[in-house]
């Protein structure tokens, strides 16, 4: 039935905007009334004085309040379209300037106007000036607020004034309701929810204002450890429903296990002989592994995945690889494959690049169980991808997947048809669930990683393979360009290899190809006797793949690259890297980017590039790296620099379930609510239960599905 799109009344002006209201409280997940009362305040503003404007004009560049009448308002276009307003109280004048503005406020701010602003106040040219502060129309003798006012994270469109106007609204809706009993409170000298919630947005104007702001309150400690209880409840409750659900046994290390082994070139390290231990008791059991193989550049985890693989094959199932990138994936594929074709695996390669036929061959070949092994890129996810006996799934640097795409991987067993050698006739799906075997190479700090991810093992590669040296890492000024590609050339004529990395550019993919391209064009000329080489993430799959061949062989002595070379990428000849545009880059990813040389036996040299002057969080990472070649020792100084929202990314960590605690500075509490965590759940009390499921439902909603990948 066609629906006719109704125009709304003129009368429905007013519920659409509310609705309008509504849905951008949702974006910022504010549901209920409850999701609004814990909307906790980002930081305060101290709008309880006011001072003279010559007084603030005196302060110099820090923030004030000051009052005053409007004495001129008009539109200027110098430099740039701006509203500019002045002020005068009795010691003097203000100019406030609007470069984003509403013609509306030039009627809001007309001459006569008295109004309280607050922001950064400056002595500029034309004496006291301010930017873009806040600001509101009042009446003369206005009261000032007596407590502090709470800023809220907003989004687009919700202004302050509303959302506190919501919050109040559902502070006085709220049945109030104490998760935790008096006793708990009592044993963990915790305050009242309720009060401690009141107090967070309306602080008292007596409140410790330094206590709030760095959230050591009582009031934020409450907040914390509620969030951090609901945390540990849900992971073990994840725990426990993992373990009840089905997976196929693994149990056999035979044949191939051991050819395999006993053909390597080399010895496995004691970790990694440790990890592999892990990983092959994880897989003999009938519920699924989740492990975190975790292992710094170069420490060889890939060897100890293969042998993971070679575990499911041995045990009648097949196993699949996926990596981020095609680089990644064609290299995983011509290794393994090259180890383990020989002893009669087949092994199947699919990825977006392959041509329709090719495809289907290599979807008829995983389909019908005849391949054992697959490797390929998210390519693997799609639909037409089925498979015959998934046993394994295997992410390689998993922190590059989004949360969605390696469920959608490990859904593939759920999927799958009745196999192809008639084993199992019973049912076209089947609830088993893979073993889950990621690994990442960005080494995330234990505690963050238990935090943030509901469920999982951790296995840990802590030791390089033997005869590695140390890369030594060098920040270089940009105008020290000739001396580098010096560098680079005597590099070449000792037989070594040169990876040069360009600029990230964020802003624009067509300028980072540009500036990609010029670097190419900058070194081939520069260096008329070596061959030169170009990889970028816009070239064809078969030009990639080319240049990183001749790269592989030795034909290319220099290779210069976008970050597409930044995970994976083995070439243990290269020993020399130069990092452009160093300062662009974040601790993990110039991490990873290094990880590239250092592969051989070679002395290896890292070259950071940066244009001065650096800013003080450039200058801090780039200390970093000259400092340690430790990745785990740089994760902990990258959370401490960038916190841990950051640290993760959205893709990572689907929705970070902490909004509140820091890991950081809370650890103690971490501890306090994993114990209380563990008390609540093995208490046969019904009251216990209770707390469980009220205290989730508050704290979690919905959310806590999305932590079980
Ligand atoms: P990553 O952990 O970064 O994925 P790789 O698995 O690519 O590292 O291994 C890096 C290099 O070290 C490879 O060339 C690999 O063959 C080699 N390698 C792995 N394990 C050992 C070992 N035990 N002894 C010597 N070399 C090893
Ligand atoms: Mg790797």
């Amino acid at each position: 039935m066609p629906v006719t799109k109704r125009k709304p009344a003129t009368a429905a002006a007013v519920p659409n905007a509310a609705n309008s209201r509504a849905s951008k409280l949702a974006r910022l997940g504010l549901h209920s009334d409850m999701d609004l009362v814990l909307h906790l305040p980002l930081r305060y503003e101290d709008e309880t004085q006011v001072i003279s404007i010559r007084q603030a004009d005196l302060m110099g560049s820090s923030v004030a309040q000051v009052e005053g009448v409007v004495s001129a308002c008009d539109i200027q276009y110098r430099p740039r379209r701006q509203l500019v307003v002045t002020i005068a109280d009795d010691s003097g004048q203000l100019v406030m300037r609007f470069l984003n503005f509403y013609g509306s406020q030039t009627k809001q701010l007309a001459v006569g106007t008295r109004v309280r602003a607050r922001g950064e106040i400056r002595h500029g040219f034309f004496g006291a000036e301010v930017v873009h502060p806040t600001y509101k129309v009042v009446l003369e003798g206005a009261p000032l607020p007596s407590a502090l006012t709470p800023v809220y994270p907003s989004g687009e469109g919700l202004s302050q004034a509303y959302l506190r106007k919501s919050i109040a609204d559902a502070m006085q809706r709220l049945q109030w309701r104490d998760t935790l009993s008096a006793e708990q409170l009592a044993a963990l000298r915790l305050t009242p929810f309720e009060a401690a919630v009141r107090l967070l947005h309306n602080p008292p104007p007596e409140v410790d204002e330094n206590a709030l702001e760095d959230r050591s309150h009582p009031a934020w400690v409450r907040m914390k450890f509620d969030e951090l209880l609901a945390q540990q409840l849900s992971l073990k409750r994840a725990q426990v429903a993992r373990r009840a659900k089905n997976a196929r046994a693994l149990p056999q290390i035979g044949a191939l296990s051991d050819a395999f082994l006993s053909r390597l070139p080399f010895a496995l390290t004691a970790a990694q002989q440790r990890v592999l231990t892990e990983i092959r008791t994880d897989l003999r059991a009938s519920f699924p592994m989740q492990r975190l193989l975790q292992g710094d550049v170069g420490s060889g985890k890939t060897v100890v995945a293969a042998l993971a693989a070679a575990q499911a094959i041995d045990s009648g199932f097949q196993a699949v690889l996926m990596a981020p990138t095609e680089i990644l994936a064609d290299q995983h594929f011509r290794k393994i494959a090259a180890w383990m074709e020989p002893l009669g695996v087949t092994v199947a390669w699919l990825t977006g690049s392959l041509k329709k036929k090719e495809k289907i061959a290599a979807q008829a070949l995983i389909e019908s169980g005849q391949a054992q092994l697959v490797i390929g890129t998210h390519a693997l996810i799609q639909d037409s991808v089925q498979f015959s006996r998934l046993g394994l799934v295997i992410v390689d640097e998993q922190h590059r997947f989004g949360v969605g795409q390696r469920l959608a991987l490990r859904n593939k067993a759920a999927t799958e048809n009745g196999g192809a050698d008639g084993e199992s006739t019973l049912a076209m799906t089947s609830n088993f669930v893979p073993h889950q075997l990621m690994m990442s190479a960005t080494p995330i700090p234990r505690t963050l990683a238990m935090t943030y991810y509901a469920d999982l093992e951790i296995s840990v590669i802590d030791e390089l393979p033997p005869g590695r040296t140390p890369v030594v890492t060098r920040a270089v000024d940009q105008n020290r360009r000739d001396e580098v590609i010096a560098r680079v050339h005597a590099a070449a004529q000792d037989g070594r290899q040169v990876y040069w990395v360009c600029p990230l550019i964020e802003e624009s993919e067509a300028l980072q190809l540009q500036t990609a391209t010029d670097t190419y064009s900058m070194l081939a000329e520069a260096l008329p006797d070596l061959r030169v080489g170009l990889v970028h993430g816009r070239l064809k799959q078969a030009e990639k793949q080319d240049v990183m061949d001749a790269f592989s062989r030795g034909e290319v002595q220099v290779l210069v690259a976008t970050t597409v070379i930044e995970v994976g990428v083995d070439v243990p000849n290269a020993s020399l890297m130069v990092i452009e545009h160093a300062e662009r880059f974040g601790l993990s990813q110039l991490h990873q980017l290094r990880g590239r040389v250092g592969r051989g036996s070679a002395a290896s040299v890292c070259l950071l590039l940066y244009q001065s002057p650096l800013g003080s969080i450039a200058r801090q990472r780039l200390m970093t790296m000259r400092a340690t070649t430790d990745g785990f020792e740089i994760a902990r100084r990258d959370l401490e620099i960038r916190g841990p929202g950051e640290f993760l990314g959205a893709r990572q960590s689907g929705q970070a379930m902490l909004r509140f605690a820091d890991l950081t500075t809370d650890q103690w509490l971490v501890d306090q609510a994993r114990d209380l965590a563990q008390t609540l759940l093995h208490d046969p009390a019904p009251a216990s239960a209770a707390t469980v499921e009220a205290h989730l439902a508050r704290w979690l909603g919905g959310r806590e599905d999305f932590l079980k990948v």
